[in-house]
């Protein structure tokens, strides 16, 4: 349960004097959460300063100032076009208080005749006057310590204003309450963090323009705050899994030289790295979590299909989950003559499995008949019971969240977990998704690869594309057209896609197909059947061959509105091509009114074929999110860290946590109570669950 003390900030601001529904609606669209505590996390954008105080004579133009005068008389507006005017004076000069549209009664009553107010608010010079139209704040004498004040200004949503916005901040902090110290004492002394209370405060009173950089020290620690509390969780889950007992699967050397002997080619020496300690970590007695990281077409899928054979070679089954219908078929096309010559039964389950054939091949993969099994979601369904799951292998991750990973671990008992991608995810990124998960990378591509001309071609000049690609295909060659996200809407894009699609058809006639994510998937695969088979010669497609599709002969792609791509996007499906060893060409379409930027995103592309730095150009001009594939991505998102900003912090909690997990792997002592706090500070309670059982 959520410690007491937390409660205060996990009520909703419906709670604070003056929200109502409407406002508690734009407060969760703006944060997230109705919750308070989500409100603790939006920090201040920029502040305005009310302390500067000068006299009327010496208040400059343009300039935020708190004056003190002395009502001297009312203009009232002599049309309803002009304003009201409160005329003050202070002895050295006098301001006009500026009002439209303002009921002069209200303004009589605030401002009697006489009397000393003391004004807030931006002035300027207007005919030789000083004059300060509409006044932010306004108040006695006695009331000047509310008024001579620093006020945060926070990122808005339309319909909120600033003026609510403050009322909400300023009955919020005094909910905050004071949490036990979760950070450790050496490393708070070291860093010189206040405490978490001090942090909230001063991290929402900002005055100083050094007060708004990331690495402010209440700023710092709260980031810390947050990346620790992500790294526990994280540690937590896998010291969970960990615990559970792994299995040892040996290598069997005769299996290996076999399926060695029946590759088409030499496995290059990366991937013989990677199989070298895939095959090191399986045989060990704990559960493998492991990552391995290979650019498009370094050839993940044999070093996958090795780690397969040594679950198989044990008597257990081994699992390769891709993200696609399409993909979990071209994987058991590719996967099955090797099986074969092995005599190993493979089995493919996807989505399009239905009724008799479904039960069938549920019934193969619980009795242990299908000792290779390829699907795709379905493999999570609760009615797939495996026989004994030795080994999942993950493909392409960012489309699946982490949780979903760990239940395919669940299907098999202590389960070997190998998860494939084509992303160089940064250290950063994979510890703060993953944990300390161990990495194998393929950092080396099959001998006899061409580089790919990419070139860049205005959209006015696409009649010129359509003659090249017709000259190409009268060649032979078989050429991918890829049309762009139009919108959010998958709809509109298909729109797109079939026109291009009707179009080029009139050109190219019969041997032409389309491919779109709408498709059934029987559709889906017959038309990849053909274009691999070489009946058609020409793919026009929405992005669903982005990932993996794997057809060597293909040597042309044609991407439209190339800009409005990411860059890791671009890279996946230029990527399609290349993969034989013929010259391929890449031609990015754009459009002719692509700005200064986006040309320079595509250069990118057209210089360098590394993802790597492809990736990295990408994580500057994007969010973290984004470069994974946005919300599917997995990855956590972090409201007070950033990532750039605070890579340094992820390396500290994660030797921290480990440190943790080490010494109070069930946080017990006075520390790790504190921990399990933090926990549900940030919402990762369902960590803790993991602290009960194993
Ligand atoms: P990715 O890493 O993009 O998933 P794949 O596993 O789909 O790459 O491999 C891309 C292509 O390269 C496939 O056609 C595969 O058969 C081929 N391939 C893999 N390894 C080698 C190698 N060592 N030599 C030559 N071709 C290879
Ligand atoms: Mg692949």
């Amino acid at each position: 349960m959520r410690p007491f003390i937390l409660d205060p900030i996990f009520t909703s601001v419906r709670s604070l004097k003056g929200v109502g529904p409407r406002t508690a609606k734009l407060i969760e669209k703006l944060t997230g959460s109705e919750k308070l505590v989500t409100l603790l996390w939006h920090l201040p954008l920029r502040f305005i300063d009310r302390r500067f105080a000068p006299t009327i004579a010496n208040a400059p133009s343009g300039k935020i100032v708190t004056l003190t005068a002395q009502v001297e008389k009312h203009i009232p507006a002599p049309t309803r076009a002009r304003p009201h005017r409160v005329r003050c004076t202070d002895g050295t000069g006098a301001v006009d208080l500026v009002y439209f549209h303002a009921k002069g009664n209200w303004l009589n009553t605030q401002f009697p005749i006489g009397e000393t107010r003391v004004i807030s608010g931006e002035v300027e010079h207007f005919h030789g006057m000083l004059q300060m139209p509409h006044p932010d704040l306004i108040g006695t004498e006695e009331e000047r310590e509310k008024i001579e004040i620093v006020e945060p200004v926070y990122p808005m949503t339309a319909g909120l204003t600033h003026k609510t916005m403050h009322k909400i901040m300023t009955q919020v902090l005094p909910h905050v309450p004071s949490l036990p110290e979760w950070i450790d004492d050496s490393l708070l002394k070291r860093e010189d963090w206040p405490s978490w209370k001090d942090a909230i405060e001063k991290a929402h009173t900002p005055d100083d323009e050094a007060d708004l950089l990331p690495n402010e020290i209440s700023r710092t620690r709260l980031a810390y705050d947050e990346l620790l509390a992500n790294q526990l969780a994280i540690a937590l889950v896998r010291n969970f899994t960990r615990e559970q007992d792994g299995r040892a699967f040996p290598v069997s050397d005769e299996m290996t030289e076999n399926a060695r002997a029946a590759l088409p080619f030499t496995l290059t020496g990366a991937q013989d790295r990677a199989i070298d300690e895939i095959n090191q970590d399986m045989a060990e007695p704990y559960r493998m979590l492991r990552l391995l990281q290979g650019d498009v077409g370094s050839g993940k899928t044999v070093v996958a299909f090795f780690a397969i054979l040594n679950a198989v070679a044990n008597g257990a089954q081994g699992a390769l989950m891709a993200p696609t219908e399409i993909l979990a078929q071209q994987h058991a096309h590719n996967i099955r003559p090797f099986a074969d010559e092995l005599g190993l039964k493979v089995q493919i389950l996807t989505g399009r499995h239905k009724g008799k054939k479904r039960t069938e091949i549920l019934e193969q993969i619980a009795d242990g008949t299908a000792q290779i099994i390829i699907g795709t979601h379905a493999l999570f369904q609760d009615d797939v019971i495996f026989k004994d799951l030795g080994l999942a292998v993950v493909d392409e991750q960012h489309r699946f969240g982490v949780h979903q990973r760990l239940k395919l671990s669940d299907k098999g008992n202590g389960t070997d977990i190998l998860v494939m991608t084509a992303t160089p995810i940064p250290r950063t990124l994979t510890l703060t998704a993953y944990g300390d998960m161990e990495v194998s990378r393929l950092d080396e591509k099959p001998a006899g690869r061409q580089p790919i001309d990419t070139r860049l071609i205005s959209n006015e000049r696409l009649q010129d594309v359509v003659e090249g690609l017709q000259r190409k295909i009268a060649s032979g060659a078989r050429a991918y057209w890829v049309c762009p996200l139009v919108e959010e809407s998958e709809i509109i894009d298909l729109a797109a896609a079939e026109e291009r699609y009707k179009l080029l058809q009139n050109i190219f006639g019969e041997r032409i197909g389309l491919l779109h994510g709408r498709m059934k998937s029987k559709e889906k695969d017959e038309i990849m059947q053909r274009f691999a088979a070489g009946e058609l010669d020409l793919l026009v497609s929405t992005t669903v061959i982005e990932v993996g599709v794997d057809v060597p002969e293909a040597t042309l792609m044609i991407i439209e509105h190339a800009e409005r791509f990411g860059l890791s996007q671009l890279h996946q499906l230029r990527g399609r091509v290349g993969r034989g060893k013929e010259q391929s060409a890449c031609i990015l379409v754009y459009d002719r009114k692509i700005g200064e930027i986006g040309r320079k995103r595509l250069q990118t592309i057209r210089k360098t074929e590394d993802g790597f730095v492809i990736a990295e150009e990408d994580l500057k001009l994007r969010g973290a999110g984004e470069l994974l594939g946005t919300r599917q991505s997995g990855l956590p998102e972090f409201k007070l860290a950033n990532l750039n900003e605070h890579h340094r912090l992820v390396q500290i909690a994660r030797d921290d946590a480990k440190l943790i997990i080490m010494k109070d792997a069930k946080l017990q002592t006075e520390r790790g109570q504190a921990l399990r706090t933090l926990l549900y500070l940030f919402e990762r309670d369902n960590a803790i669950q993991y602290l009960r059982s194993g």
